[in-house]
């Protein structure tokens, strides 16, 4: 058997590493090493996928977020809500910005943000509100944009862990995450659904003038060569990087398919194991399972990801501490967060090993290691 990995970029690589070799060396000969015409084709290409007007590559999904927030106006001390429970990237941009992130609970079914706790946490200096459609699926964007508008509220959404999500309206039409708020942003980190073999990351909007107030951010706040109107910084996707995301955007439809393959496979294993609640979706997403994240009741957790590794399972926790107990933040509020699902959800999640290159042998392995844990007790 493979040995069974968190997610396996190298086989994936090697089953398109004929196409991906190619476009490297087309950028090699074309010595177009920064914005050459691959940055250009594949930011058209990532436009037409998602149907969204603009797409501004940058260097990663962080500066993505940044870069966002930094078009957007923002003065210090104004207030940006993010859920607690997410990777750090989302709330340590508003830190660094000078902005105070207002920490909201997420939904104990879709690990997303809750409405409730949203509602709660606007205040009169409320500018930016950031869901995160965490693991693969969609935030609640309708009821998130009605409140948005409601309140005169910018919506960035961070969808570096759905790219290809599609969300569905109360009047049935259908938008890709990260095209619903006023601006995305995603990360084509390697290990992401859409990942280069380095760092990457793009900003999305339908808004012409945000559109380029954010390359121009991206580029030193620069408005013509030399000339620069704003303090911006410096953060491009490198062409080798867009060479390679254009080939694998090809088959980005094929490997969410590939990933929500072994979610159901878990899934059916898992669902007659009382201890494991499987992940659930919402009606108005779909899933590209950027993590299979369960949660395990009356388990020892670390009993159980002992016993996975002595059979070589890697398991892993996303995330350990949530941005509200993240010591960066200690000083900063002189407050206490009350995040009840937050606080459980960490204590008791568990994300499998999915990605797009699993085999029925190693399915059957893992289904099984895990399975022994519970036959033991
Ligand atoms: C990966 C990730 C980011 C940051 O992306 P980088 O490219 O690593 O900077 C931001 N938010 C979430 C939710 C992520 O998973």
């Amino acid at each position: 058997m493979r040995k069974i990995q968190m997610v396996d970029t190298k086989t994936q690589y090697l089953a398109i590493k004929n196409e991906v070799d190619a476009a490297i060396e087309e950028v090699l000969d074309s010595a177009a090493y920064i914005n050459g015409k691959a940055v250009k084709d594949f930011t058209q290409h990532l436009a037409t996928y998602l149907k969204v007007d603009h797409v501004i590559p940058c260097a990663n999904g962080t500066d993505a977020l940044q870069i966002a927030m930094m078009a957007l106006d923002l003065q210090p001390g104004d207030e940006i809500i993010t859920p607690s429970f997410t990777y750090i990237a989302t709330t340590e941009v508003v830190a660094l910005l000078q902005l105070k992130p207002v920490f909201v609970d997420v939904d104990p079914i879709t690990y997303c943000m809750d409405i409730e706790s949203l509602q709660k946490a606007i205040t009169p200096k409320t500018k930016v509100i950031v869901p995160v459609h965490l693991y693969g699926q969609a935030a609640p964007m309708e009821e998130i944009m009605a409140i948005a508008k409601q309140h005169n509220i910018y919506v960035i959404e961070d969808n570096a862990q759905a790219i290809g999500c599609d969300y569905t309206f109360s009047d049935g039409t259908k938008k890709k995450t990260g095209t619903i708020g006023h601006i995305g942003a995603t990360s084509f980190y390697p290990s992401k659904n859409l990942g280069a073999f380095g760092d990457g990351g793009a900003i999305f909007t339908n808004d012409k003038s945000l559109a380029t107030k954010m390359a121009m951010i991206a580029n030193h706040g620069q408005s013509q060569r030399y000339y620069h109107d704003v303090v911006g910084c410096n953060s491009r996707l490198d062409s080798i990087q867009a060479a390679i995301l254009n080939i694998k955007l090809a088959h980005l439809n094929e490997y969410n398919q590939a990933r929500q393959k072994v979610a159901s496979y878990y899934n059916n294993a898992f669902s007659s194991i009382n201890e494991i609640v499987i992940p659930a979706k919402a009606n108005y997403t779909t899933h590209v399972f950027h993590q299979y994240t369960m949660q395990l009741k009356g388990v020892d957790r670390d009993a159980f990801i002992a016993h996975l590794n002595s059979k070589e399972i890697p398991c892993m926790i996303y995330y350990p501490v949530p941005g509200h107990l993240q010591k960066m933040f200690g000083n900063q509020n002189n407050q206490t967060w009350d995040l009840p699902v937050t606080d459980t959800l960490t204590a008791c999640v568990c994300s499998l090993p999915i990605h797009t290159e699993m085999d029925e042998e190693q399915l059957t392995y893992i289904v099984e290691g895990v399975a022994t844990f519970f036959k033991k007790d």
